[in-house]
């Protein structure tokens, strides 16, 4: 084995939480190009723990000529047949075994995912990890099911047509920084299960728990080139790699203004798109609804992940007549949700990912502050150390706010009411009232208005007395300016897949 082949040269972190002493394995941020593990060509870039502010690693990040040799790679890796060539059944079992391995590394995961992101550990041990593995799990049942259908068709003579659905090829999957395994584990699980090879860019401040991924891959006996890793600057290794003409789909999940952006770029060599992008989900609570489930679930919508859920329930309107109750509610719960370390056992919400975002989320609070958005709690930073904004709770009255259009990705909520007489066609123009149509979310006793909102609704994502109903088997994606092409189910497999017809004639 050459130097190279091996990415083990972890540096044990030692961490203060609190009164708690942690280790952390960090792994060496190198790039997976065709089985080998590579330095970058790229600049040198920092790896931050959020909650400290400080840099746990650096790394050389991957430069267009890295880029080309992972699609490359991948290209060869594809092509060879040493995956779309393994039978649907032993392609899942791969997949399989890649799930085991990341529930075997959950303990390890979780705290790389927490030292990289700040989220509670108790998120990533017992949410994050567990649910990577079951999108693999899910996905590898997919790999012996892509099936096609013959068809009936009414030509001369006599035929036997059926469709087919083959691998798409190359594919760069492109994540952000607010779900990294999960975001991996979504994006490789359907490409690796429908035969595709990829080239995975994680975001350059969260490569860590992508890496170890690598590895495990690695140690499973993933043939070399299916699945590579590099990272870097989206402008530089993002652009190069979409930019690629070797890459057949570009799945991207990430920010509106880059997704417009991918949508020139792929336009070129008319690479296959998918794009997850921003929101600004509002949230709708009848007078009706069981209101303490509603407070509740209102909050953790906005305040799980220090509001960087591309679903979060952002815009909240509540009906006037129980709008006080409800935002006091609310408002009790920000003041009392333990911000802080993820590695402090007691914390409920960590920071945001940087300190560029902790100003850009303070910096909208204070632009709405004023006549017409009263804070009601938060708005400020925590006075420690790290990227901390508190749970921020908004009243507004001008719907045009930047607060209210503008997806903020942290943890503000904005509040306005609608009234008691507002009929569904009125309550669904406040929740269209955005560019975004990513989730929506209704809080309601009533079937009929439940149901009528749900079919009414402009989100690709409606819930229903609930916060939450992310699972793999449910399609997820946006409309609007939120992105088109699914995640999850089996359309997100599907996606990695071209459908082809195929007419036989066998009598003229
Ligand atoms: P971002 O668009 O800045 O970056 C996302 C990824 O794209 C990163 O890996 C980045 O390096 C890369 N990138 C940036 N510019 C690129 C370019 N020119 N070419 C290729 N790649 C490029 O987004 P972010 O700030 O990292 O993430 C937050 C955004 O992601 C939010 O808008 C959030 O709503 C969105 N998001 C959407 C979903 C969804 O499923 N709809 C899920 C999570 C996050």
């Amino acid at each position: 084995m050459s130097q190279s082949d091996s990415n083990r040269n972890p540096a044990a972190n030692q961490l203060q939480a609190g009164t708690a002493a942690i280790q952390v394995s960090i792994p060496e941020v190198r790039h997976l190009i065709g089985g080998h593990w590579v330095h970058g060509s790229g600049p040198t870039l920092p790896v931050h723990n959020p909650s400290q502010g400080t840099v746990v690693t650096e790394f050389a990040s991957a430069d267009r000529d890295n880029v080309d040799a992972a699609a490359r790679s991948a290209r060869e890796a594809f092509d060879s047949q040493t995956w779309q060539g393994l039978s649907p059944a032993q392609r899942a079992r791969m997949l399989w075994k890649l799930a085991d391995a990341v529930e075997d590394h959950t303990e390890e995961l979780a705290r790389l995912e927490t030292l990289n992101t700040g989220k509670p550990l108790t998120v990533t041990r017992s949410f994050e990890v567990p649910q990577a593995a079951e999108i693999l799990r899910f996905n590898a049942g997919w790999a012996t099911k892509l099936n096609g259908e013959t068809r009936q068709v009414s030509l001369p003579g006599q035929w036997h047509t059926y469709t087919q659905r083959q691998p798409l090829g190359v594919t760069a999957l492109i994540i952000p920084w607010n779900n990294p395994l999960v975001m991996a584990a979504a994006k490789l699980g359907p490409a690796l299960a429908a035969g595709c090879t990829a080239v995975l860019k994680p975001a350059e401040l969260t490569p860590l728990s992508a890496v170890r991924l690598g590895e495990l891959a690695q140690q499973i006996g993933f043939p070399a080139g299916v699945i590579n890793i590099l990272t870097g600057l989206g402008e530089t290794t993002g652009e190069a790699l979409v930019s690629h003409p070797g890459v057949d789909k570009v799945s991207f999940t990430g920010s509106t203004v880059v997704g417009k952006h991918l949508q020139r770029v792929t336009s070129e060599h008319l690479t296959r798109l998918a794009l997850e992008l921003g929101g600004k989900s509002p949230a709708v609570i009848y007078d009706d609804a069981d209101l303490s489930a509603a407070a509740q679930g209102a909050a953790l919508s906005i305040f799980s992940n220090s509001g960087q859920v591309c679903a979060a329930g952002s815009r909240l309107y509540v009906q006037e007549n129980v709008a006080e109750e409800v935002i006091d509610q609310i408002v009790k719960i920000a003041e009392n949700l333990p911000v802080g370390d993820g590695f402090e056992p007691q914390v409920r919400m960590g920071p945001v990912i940087s300190q560029s975002q902790q100003d850009r989320v303070l910096r909208y609070v204070r632009e709405a502050a004023g006549d017409t958005a009263e804070v009601l709690v938060g708005g400020t930073e925590l006075d420690r150390p790290g990227y901390f904004v508190r749970p921020t709770v908004l009243r507004v009255s001008d719907r045009e706010l930047p607060v209210v259009q503008e997806e903020i990705f942290g943890p503000v909520l904005t509040v306005q009411t609608f009234s008691a007489e507002a009929n569904i066609s009125e309550v669904l123009k406040s929740m269209h009232d955005t560019r975004y149509g990513l989730s929506a979310y209704v809080w309601t006793k009533s079937l009929e208005r439940a149901h009528r909102i749900a079919r009414g609704a402009r989100a690709g994502n409606v819930r229903v007395n609930s916060h939450i109903g992310m699972d793999p088997a449910m399609p997820f994606g946006g409309f609007r300016e939120s992105g088109y092409g699914k995640e999850n189910g089996r359309e997100g497999v599907e996606s990695y897949t071209e459908l082809k017809s195929v007419a036989i004639s066998i009598a003229s």
